[in-house]
């Protein structure tokens, strides 16, 4: 197989492959689906979806899709197998398989929180609000930079007045609020707590991911997709290039498997 996978990330992955049980986690936006403007038109590239399919049918792998939306929107936008964990809402919402059928997102943002928010957004043509489980995000992807800026800045006003407990994040066109405290560090410590995993991969592109990549051990791999300013050891450039990795993990895993 030819490979243009760093050759550090190749034998970091080639010993993970190999381990008894391992959980490959991912985050979704712009990991394993480019970003697009709109976030209900956002899908994992399809060699990326084979991939997982093929290695969810593996002895010993684990798949997790680890992100910052909200579970009912990962549901919509991914289509996940049944076997696969889902972490949302950064962290808060964790879904072990068999689970999601009857799962259902809880919504408790206040009132009064929504309608500044909506203030917002209509005051900058092209924002667009999503409502989330436990907080809201403003999305400026494709929006004019100008009227972009002034519409974070307008919600990180909104946030800073609230005066709770907001969590703020900002990231790739998106300001978003949670009124809980979670990060991507406690939804995938979770689910290492329900597998107890060999090894885990972690791979996202986003600042809230480096909180992921903070409580990964020596045997696991991390990965920040797309470049930007990290503590994750390898760095991959996109989703075909994520795609490629896990390619590389199944037949790494197949040989093995064959061989033993
Ligand atoms: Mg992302």
């Amino acid at each position: 197989m030819t490979t243009a996978l760093p050759r550090d990330l190749q034998s970091a992955l080639g010993a993970f492959a190999v381990r008894d049980t391992i959980l490959i986690a991912l985050d979704f936006d712009g990991t394993l689906a480019p970003l697009v403007d709109d976030p209900e038109a956002s899908r994992m590239i399809s060699p990326a979806r084979l991939a997982l399919e093929e290695l969810t049918e593996m002895a010993g792998v684990t798949i997790a899709l680890v992100t910052g939306r909200a579970i009912d929107s990962i549901m919509r936008v991914s289509e996940p197998l049944e076997a696969w964990y889902l972490v949302g809402s950064h962290g808060i919402e964790v879904v072990s398989p068999g689970k999601l059928q009857h799962y259902e997102t809880p919504w408790v943002v206040p009132e009064a929180l929504t309608s500044a928010f909506v203030t917002v957004v209509d005051a900058h043509p092209g924002s667009r609000l999503e409502q989330k489980p436990f907080g809201l995000a403003l999305h400026t992807r494709g929006v004019d930079p100008v009227i972009a800026a002034a519409a974070e800045a307008a919600a990180h006003e909104v946030c800073a007045s609230w005066g709770g407990d907001l969590a703020v994040r900002t990231g790739h066109g998106i300001v978003e609020c949670s009124i809980h405290h979670a990060t991507k560090a406690d939804g995938l410590e979770e689910i290492q707590k329900r597998v107890t995993p060999d090894a885990t991969l972690f791979a996202g592109d986003d600042m809230t991911d480096e909180d992921g990549f903070g409580v990964l051990g020596p045997s696991d791999v991390a990965i920040r997709v797309g470049g930007g300013e990290t503590i994750a050891p390898y760095g991959l450039a996109d989703a075909s290039a994520v795609a490629e990795a896990l390619w590389f993990i199944h037949s790494r895993r197949s040989s093995a498997t064959a061989g033993s």
